[in-house]
């Protein structure tokens, strides 16, 4: 399945290659699971594919594309953290650069995608920027990230930023219908995705994950009348497992975020939380904080969300 939406970038990436001019590295940021990792592949296919004329598209067919996906080609790389440490490491990156210094297998351009650049420690940042201040011919590369803020400000001004965002919820709806959902579970889920069509797929292919989500916000509004200990029982059960934690934070905030527009547009309507305007502002700026608490520091993920609990 090729990749939907983001038809602007798709044609300025086109562009990009038809005019022979292809910048040494792009970034590619936006918010997470919204297909920019597909489209990072679907650009280096874009430019390696021998059955296509130049500009944007590739046949799915040819040794390349068959090869990029599989990331079997010897020109091309894709490197992301590759174990438990979720780091991308300094020699990760020395494979990479030993990869550039040899001469193109196909005589052509040589690629490499890092994916989730935010995860590349302080030295593998540092040994990625040598390879920004003398890039070697033929080259490109593209990062792609959530975070642009967690990489160097001197990896930032080198790379070409190309900005993505959500998709709008009918193309989410159309892509579900076109993968067997009826109209009305592809509306159901399209309404919970976020704009994030990885997720949209991830809850039309797992049931379970959209049974996770939907209790995820069942919890909350229980939340709300617990006692202070059952409270902190939740928070410390959440605090366990990070990468859930971090999607809860997410889908709180996401949440308040809607409460906020239904209280200034609908202020008729009833609401779960039937907290003021200057309240709700509140909580969405402690769910900010606490996320970048637990994602840039050492601070006890148990203590940040205990007294983020304690304000709902
Ligand atoms: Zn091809």
């Amino acid at each position: 399945m090729e990749s939907i939406g983001h038809t602007k970038e798709k044609q300025l990436l086109g562009r990009l290659i038809k005019s022979g001019n292809i910048p040494h590295a792009i970034l590619f940021s936006g918010p997470k699971k919204i297909g920019k990792k597909k489209i990072a592949i679907e650009f280096i296919k874009s430019i390696f594919c021998t059955n296509r004329p130049s500009g944007w598209g590739f046949c799915s067919e040819c040794y390349s594309c068959r090869n990029i996906d599989s990331n079997t080609i010897p020109d091309f790389s894709i490197i992301c953290p590759e174990d438990e440490s979720k780091e991308i490491k300094i020699e990760q990156i020395r494979d990479l650069q030993e990869k550039f210094c040899l001469t193109s297998f196909s005589g052509g351009y040589k690629a490499g995608i890092v994916d989730d650049a935010h995860l590349m420690n302080h030295h593998s940042q540092n040994s990625f920027l040598k390879t920004l201040e003398e890039p070697k011919g033929k080259t490109v590369l593209v990062l792609i990230t959530d975070r642009p803020d967690s990489l160097l400000p001197t990896i930032n001004s080198r790379v070409q930023n190309m900005k993505f965002s959500i998709l709008p919820k009918k193309e989410i709806e159309d892509y579900l219908i076109t993968l067997g959902a009826s109209a009305e579970k592809a509306k159901g889920i399209s309404a919970i995705s976020s704009g994030q069509i990885g997720k949209a797929i991830d809850y039309f292919t797992s049931p379970e994950k959209k049974e996770w989500f939907e209790k995820i916000i069942s919890d909350l509004i229980d939340l709300k009348i617990s006692k202070l200990n059952k409270k902190f029982a939740y928070s410390k059960e959440k605090s366990e497992n990070y990468e859930e934690m971090i999607e809860m934070l997410e889908i709180w905030e996401r949440y308040f975020r809607k409460e906020l527009l239904t209280k200034i547009m609908k202020p008729e309507e009833d609401q779960q939380f039937n907290y003021s305007t200057q309240k709700i502002k509140n909580i969405i700026k402690k769910i900010g904080q606490s996320k970048y608490l637990i994602e840039n520091t050492n601070s006890s993920k148990k203590l940040v969300l205990d007294e983020l609990v304690m304000e709902l």
